[in-house]
């Protein structure tokens, strides 16, 4: 069994910043701009996600949108494949991958996920953006925030919400336009003539990433987001979080560059701050791991720059785990993480199968509710009502018929042709060909094959009801 970190909240914030209070633009956390190598990943990571969302919208896939959740026909598109209701439990799969991948990096890397890839944490640093080339540098917002209204103020704090309300805008746009085709979406806002649950929902969402990415920004991360409740359990003393090398660092204090740390009693860090000043959440890293950390790695790139300025080797704080910390050597392969991976491999070849075999034609089967009646050559008849859905994106025949039919026969249209994605209701009847029936509730299995390739079918089950005595 690996032992767990317990992850602790400290309260050693910047003074001016109360903890869960409602946000206005002067107690918003103020970070200071940095460069570094885990900045640059943090770019790539939200760049990738960015040009996801925004672009993927945008692309058509045999004449309609490539990536569609078409809610008025219950059927999601994407880039050619159509998955219908009867396929939602691939989606389930989907989600339980997901959510053992998150597992497996946490236990492995610690909230990598959060750092550089949460939709919440890349707006949130788009939006920081935002406030920079609008409001200026760090010192600059602060003193902004502490000087009295004038037009100087009113300019800029106008200039950045103009810029959080347009970015927003087009987020609750493009969100919306993977539920409703964007372009006439698009089309609509733009001659004003959007309407009604559209309108609405472009609206909830502009809100919803105005609010979040603006306004509460970290406090979603601190109080909102389970995952960082949770997280405690999932480390172990392997796992890699971002750390502060106390052995290496203590006793902090000021000292001229020139002078050697050891000769005057302290550790490399020279306490100038900047580790907390870069933390978008606002915590000390030097206070140990806390589940205000949402893994950025901005302190570490903050403190290598300082390492770099006074001639120290980098890795003050870095990626490090709790045992590399004590003076042992990391365990990359561990019980937990092989297992998760194990789990993620099998699931994801499952989903992979489960896609492959996914039959192209969906066959559903209704008893009629009256249980049966005797047709006009005295035989007994029950009647169903058959759908059949062409999943695929060309037109297909098919041919119905029963499973081991036996002592039945199926009557009715049993030669059908489908378009692309069409669904059609087919009445059908079954009659039973012998006098006396061998129960008074028989199983029934009915088929519906692609006319040109047999290996493509469907198979639905229903009951044959006869009187016993008549
Ligand atoms: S950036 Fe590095 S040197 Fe500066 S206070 Fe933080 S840990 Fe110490
Ligand atoms: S402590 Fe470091 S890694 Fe954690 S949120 Fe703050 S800057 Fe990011």
């Amino acid at each position: 069994m690996s032992e767990r970190i317990p992850v602790r909240t400290v309260e050693t914030f910047e003074p001016s910043r109360p903890k869960m209070k409602v946000k206005t633009s002067d107690n918003l956390i103020h970070t200071r701009s940095f460069t570094g190598l885990f900045r640059n990943l943090r770019i790539t990571g939200a760049g990738f996600l960015f040009l996801l969302f925004f672009g993927t919208v945008w692309l058509n896939w045999g004449g309609r949108q490539a990536v569609l959740w078409d809610l008025s026909e219950s059927k999601f598109h994407i880039f050619g494949a159509t998955f219908w209701p009867q396929d939602f439990i691939l989606l389930s799969a989907l989600l339980i991958i997901a959510a053992f991948g998150l597992f497996a990096i946490t236990v492995f890397a610690g909230r990598v996920w959060c750092g550089y890839t949460c939709p919440q944490s890349s707006w949130t640093w788009i939006f920081m953006w935002c406030e920079k080339i609008t409001e200026g540098e760090r010192n600059q917002r602060i003193k902004l925030q502490a000087s009295p209204w004038g037009l100087n103020k009113l300019m800029r704090r106008s200039a950045k919400h103009t810029l959080w309300l347009a970015i927003s805008l087009l987020t609750g746009l493009t969100f919306v336009g993977y539920f409703t085709p964007i372009r006439p979406l698009a089309e609509e806002l733009l001659t004003l003539q959007m309407g009604g649950v559209s309108l609405f929902w472009v609206l909830f969402f502009t809100g919803a990433t105005y609010i979040n990415a603006g306004w509460l920004r970290e406090a979603v991360c601190m109080h909102m987001c389970p995952y960082a409740r949770f997280q405690s359990v999932m480390f172990d003393k392997d796992t890699l979080t971002i750390s502060y090398d106390v052995a290496r660092g203590e006793n902090r204090g000021p000292r001229k560059r020139e002078v050697k740390p050891a000769e005057v009693g302290l550790g490399d860090c020279i306490d100038c701050q900047l580790c907390v000043q870069v933390c978008p959440t606002g915590i000390d890293i030097r206070d140990g791991l806390q589940m205000e950390c949402i893994g950025c790695a901005a302190c570490i790139d903050a403190c290598d720059s300082i390492m770099d300025k006074m001639g120290y080797a980098p890795g003050l704080i870095s990626y490090t785990s709790e045992r590399q910390l004590q003076g042992g050597k990391t365990h990359l392969l561990r019980p937990r993480l092989v297992g998760y991976t194990a789990v993620l491999l099998v699931m994801i070849a499952a989903l992979v199968v489960a896609l492959v075999e996914r039959p192209m034609v969906s066959l559903d089967v209704s008893k009629d509710r009256g249980l049966f009646r005797e047709n006009s050559q005295g035989q007994i008849e029950n009647i169903y009502s058959l759908k059949v859905i062409n999943k695929t994106q060309q037109r297909q025949d098919y041919q119905l018929s029963l499973v081991d039919a036996g002592d039945f026969e199926l009557r009715g249209k049993t030669a059908l042709s489908l378009a692309p994605g069409e669904i059609v209701g087919v009445p059908v009847s079954v009659a039973m060909l012998t006098e006396r029936p061998a129960s008074s509730s028989q199983s029934l299995s009915f088929k519906v094959m692609d006319s040109d390739e047999p290996g493509i079918y469907s198979v639905a089950q229903s009951r044959f009801v006869a009187p016993m005595n008549r």
